[in-house]
């Protein structure tokens, strides 16, 4: 579902409770070996801002899950002084046991009704000009949480019409018209993460299906032409250059506007190892390939997240497409 990664910043869980506590399903794997020594590029420093805290306490006093908190995201510390909080809606319980993921597994509750009021009163209070909405994945409800997207979207509309809305979601495999119902509430961004090459779906998204993926980012375009469609992975993972080439093909057969890549982070022994740690020139490089290739926008570095920065990418991107549009007369 979302770009993950561990922390520097959190204070290590021991792995065996943290396991029982969160990831049910990984409780009985067997440890995976741990890359020691993080490179310099990958050191942030500890969150301690006064913006910091008041920004979680908004979050707080909404009783609003964040994928900052729950993937572990190493960017937290530069973020939250500035606001930038990432809601993760849905509840903070997944129905999906990716191999690379921080967020907790298990059997998720009802959906809270009020959460849409709660989002939208909390993005008035930070002041956010560009907010990024994401879910853990409900397989549960019949819809998947389509519905419930639209919601948040159209409160948010109602209580902030000057904040852009940027949606990361879920595949909705299996749930017929659930994409309809997103693309009919008109996010200003519609993001759908591939996270990784289809070689390796089987053992890092054992419950999604790369093809499915593909084709929902396709569908957002053909339903609605208009709205900027965005997509990640993570390297480090295990794949090759080529095979991210690759992706970035299929990516742009898709017609996606914006890709996203990140460096992979283990978050504890029971997740997927990391492979390599992808040096920074090795991402200017990546980056200069999916311009290359056609695409409106790419940000490529170790720290990069699906919303890392995702309000100045947002003005950068429209400008592109305005470049973009002059340029063919
Ligand atoms: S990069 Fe995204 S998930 Fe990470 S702290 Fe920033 S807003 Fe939150």
């Amino acid at each position: 579902m979302l770009v993950i990664m561990a922390n520097d910043t959190v204070p290590p869980v021991e792995p065996a409770a943290e396991a029982r506590l969160r990831h049910p399903e990984k409780a009985h794997r067997p440890d995976q070996p741990v890359r020691r020594g993080k490179p310099d590029w990958l050191r942030v420093k500890a969150p301690t801002s006064q913006e910091y805290l008041a920004t979680r306490q908004i979050v707080r006093d909404h009783k609003l899950a964040t994928v900052c908190e729950e993937a572990a995201c190493p960017n937290i510390g530069e973020c939250w002084k500035q606001r930038h909080a990432t809601m993760m809606i849905l509840g903070d319980t997944c129905t999906r046991a990716c191999s690379f993921c921080n967020v907790a597994t298990g059997k998720p509750g009802a959906v809270n009704p009020h959460e849409p009021l709660n989002v939208a009163l909390a993005v008035q209070k930070l002041g956010l000009t560009h907010v990024v909405i994401t879910s853990v994945d409900r397989d549960d409800l019949d819809d998947g949480g389509a519905g419930h997207f639209a919601a948040v979207i159209r409160q948010l509309r109602a209580l902030c019409p000057e904040t852009t809305v940027e949606v990361l979601t879920p595949d909705f495999l299996r749930k017929e018209g659930a994409l309809e119902l997103v693309v009919e509430a008109r996010p200003d961004v519609f993001n759908h993460n591939l996270e990784t090459v289809p070689r390796l779906y089987p053992e890092v998204r054992p419950g999604a299906r790369y093809f499915h993926s593909l084709r929902l980012l396709s569908d957002v375009k053909r339903q609605d032409p208009t709205l900027f469609t965005k997509s990640g992975i993570m390297v480090g993972l295990g794949e090759t250059k080529e095979e991210v080439a690759q992706v970035m093909d299929d990516l742009r057969s898709a017609d996606v506007d914006f890709l996203t890549i990140g460096q992979y982070l283990q978050p504890t022994p029971k997740h997927h190892h990391v492979d390599r740690f992808v040096t920074p020139d090795e991402f200017q490089s990546y980056a200069r390939l999916a311009k290359a290739k056609g695409f409106l926008l790419c940000s490529a570095s170790p720290l990069t997240r699906s919303s890392y920065h995702a309000d100045a990418d947002f003005e950068r991107l429209k400008a592109a497409r305005l470049a973009s549009l002059a340029a063919a007369g």
